[in-house]
């Protein structure tokens, strides 16, 4: 009663955020500059929080202009960090809502809401005799979670980047290599062009017989498990992507209703419907942004929508949900949000 209309736990939330208990947070205490436009994020999670395996991600919640943004983030701190505060590593996109506010704005001291981390990126129970690395940009970042908890005999690493300067870890990575723990080659887009899978003959010979992780652009990703599978050896190769492959958009789209907040917009067959909902100022529940975590599930009430990584389209019947984040309108619909 003395609480009302707010609960006791929104009091404890004021003077306790990160206690046992409450819903899981975590509070920035740095920002660290690491490239022009990257930065690594240091947070104190919350009590609850149970501890990743290197190459695995976290979702959090962040409050840009007053709106609830999830993305998902790399971990790239070692599992057995002794002050328990775990890092992530944001490259700031153009137009990009959550990393150029993570980069240029976040402030120490900052609450952000957490999820507890996830992923299948990651080694195996059995360690194997020879790895590769392959990576492009802040794809580093999974892999660094990799590299700073465990070390291999024989490591190979292959990082793409523009510039040297815009290689995220590179003193660190010269580090390992001048301590023998890491054979590393930089392939700089502006200046070598884009890597050509087949160079991994002449990079790493036997790159066939290595244990793969590989994270970065599509087109990378794309290239490595067609290569990979070419030769036979595709179950040697994991790969992490930090946006859905779109495989089909649709040319027609249609009119978009949202109809518990009584909002109609115009959708293209390409743009997932989060982002159309997100842009109208419809409260959106989201989360990987890729159709992996299953975070933004939505009633289709009417019409139909097409799944952007395969082109099926789902037309709307009772108790039909759809992943918002790889759907786009497929003709008008109606969106239960
Ligand atoms: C499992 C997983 C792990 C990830 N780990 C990291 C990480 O460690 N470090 C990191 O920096 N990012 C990582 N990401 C990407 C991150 O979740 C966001 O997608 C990214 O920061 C862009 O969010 P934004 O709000 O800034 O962009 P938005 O405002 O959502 O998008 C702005 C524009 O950029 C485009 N866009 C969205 N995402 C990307 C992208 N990844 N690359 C290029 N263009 C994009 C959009 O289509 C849109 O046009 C990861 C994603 C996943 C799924």
């Amino acid at each position: 009663m003395v609480t009302t209309p707010l609960l006791p736990s929104d009091y404890l939330d004021l003077v306790s955020p990160l206690r046992a208990g409450a819903d899981l947070r975590g509070r920035i205490e740095a920002v660290h500059p690491e490239t022009g436009d990257a930065a690594t994020i240091v947070i104190r999670p919350g009590r609850g929080w149970r501890g990743h395996t290197a190459g695995q991600y976290v979702r959090i919640g962040v409050d840009v202009d007053g709106v609830r943004l999830w993305r998902a983030y790399s971990i790239t701190s070692p599992t057995n960090r002794q002050d328990g505060r775990v890092t992530i590593t944001v490259k700031a996109i153009p137009d990009g809502k959550v990393s150029n506010h993570l980069v240029c704005r976040a402030k120490p001291g900052t609450l952000i809401q957490l999820d507890q981390p996830t992923g299948d990126f990651v080694l195996p129970q059995a360690m194997p005799a020879k790895v590769l690395y392959l990576t492009a940009g802040s794809g580093i970042t999974p892999v660094m979670g990799m590299l700073r908890d465990i070390e291999f005999d024989d490591v190979v690493m292959v990082h793409c980047a523009p510039q040297p300067q815009d290689v995220i870890f590179r003193n660190e990575l010269h580090d390992l290599v001048a301590d023998k723990k890491l054979r590393l080659t930089e392939v700089h887009t502006d200046t070598d062009g884009m890597l050509d899978i087949a160079r991994l003959d002449a990079l790493v010979p036997d790159w066939a017989e290595r244990e793969t992780w590989a994270c970065g652009p599509a087109g990378l990703l794309d290239a490595a498990e067609e290569h990979w599978t070419e030769h036979g050896v595709q179950e040697r190769l994991h790969t992490e992507r930090f946006r859905p492959s779109v495989v089909v958009a649709g040319d027609g789209g249609g009119e978009v209703t949202f109809s518990a907040t009584g909002k109609t917009v115009d959708a293209d067959g390409a743009t997932p419907l989060l982002d159309i909902g997100e842009e109208a100022g419809v409260l959106m529940p989201s989360g990987c942004r890729m159709g992996i975590c299953f975070g933004c599930i939505t009633p289709l009430k009417a019409g139909a929508v097409r799944d952007l990584r395969t082109g099926e389209i789902t037309e709307a019947e009772p108790g039909v949900l759809i992943q918002t984040c790889v759907s786009a309108a497929a003709g008008p619909c109606d969106i239960e949000r």
